[in-house]
């Protein structure tokens, strides 16, 4: 699924150290793994790589056997919107809109995504609905604004987001930060179940380390880079 190898990468040209430098990372179809580390490693940083936002500055990144860099930047647009759900950290919803609607545009700029979504459902309205209630989020709350809901019900849209027309890949960017434990180990179950659903491969950070034995495996960012 992830195939990295040899890369650096600088957020400025001029930086004198690159922000990361990561001899090899791979990562196996339908694997959940739990990328950690802490705050300033680069997490965040790495994320963008996988997710092509950002290309590195040198060495290549093989997603589903395609190397990003070699893609312009709208084959990278098309090919994460086809291929990847991502959960950011601050969730990146829409305010006004409904969560039905948020969750729908997760779909909006994949075709692919949205002839997924319609196997699944027999509308995308339906599938975003059981996408919502899959992750936890009652029916009373789909239809009212997504800036009226609790950090832990928007994080919770943000989830039924990605997962819409089942992406291959799901990146979690420490989306349970907000959360006490009972409710963190909880809701990484249902992205679990998602996943397994979906067949989809979960790469989720966070630098909470007792989140670490839910997962198949765990890195540790740090070790990584000075594995060179
Ligand atoms: P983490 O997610 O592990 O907390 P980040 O990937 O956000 O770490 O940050 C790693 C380093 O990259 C930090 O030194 C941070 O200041 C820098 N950085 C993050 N985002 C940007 C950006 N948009 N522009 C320039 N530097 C950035
Ligand atoms: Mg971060």
């Amino acid at each position: 699924m992830i195939d990295l190898k040899n890369i650096t990468f600088k957020w400025h040209k001029n930086d004198n150290k690159p922000t990361l430098t990561i001899s090899e990372l791979v990562i196996k179809k339908g694997e959940r793994v739990f990328l950690h580390g802490p705050s300033g490693s680069g997490k965040s940083t790495l994320l963008t790589l996988l997710a092509g936002i950002n290309t590195a500055t040198s060495g290549d990144i093989f997603i589903l056997n395609k190397n990003l860099n070699t893609l312009s930047n709208t084959n990278r647009d098309v090919f994460r919107a086809d291929h990847i759900g991502y959960i950011f950290q601050n969730f990146n919803l829409l305010p006004y809109l409904t969560p039905i609607e948020n969750v729908i545009l997760g779909c909006q700029f994949s075709k692919s995504r949205q002839k997924t979504a319609l196997k699944q459902s027999a509308t995308l309205n339906q599938e975003a609905t059981r996408l919502l209630n899959a992750l936890g989020l009652t029916e009373q709350y789909h239809k009212k604004d997504v800036a009226t809901l609790s950090v832990g019900q928007q994080q919770r849209v943000a989830a039924a987001r990605a997962f819409i027309g089942s992406p291959e890949l799901i990146i979690a960017d420490e989306p349970t930060s907000a959360l006490d434990t009972n409710n963190r180990e909880s809701f990484i179950k249902l992205l679990f179940e998602q996943a397994k659903h979906s067949n989809s491969t979960l790469v989720f950070v966070s630098h909470d380390e007792s989140l670490q034995p839910l997962f198949d495996r765990s890195i540790n960012l740090i070790s990584l880079q000075e594995n060179i």
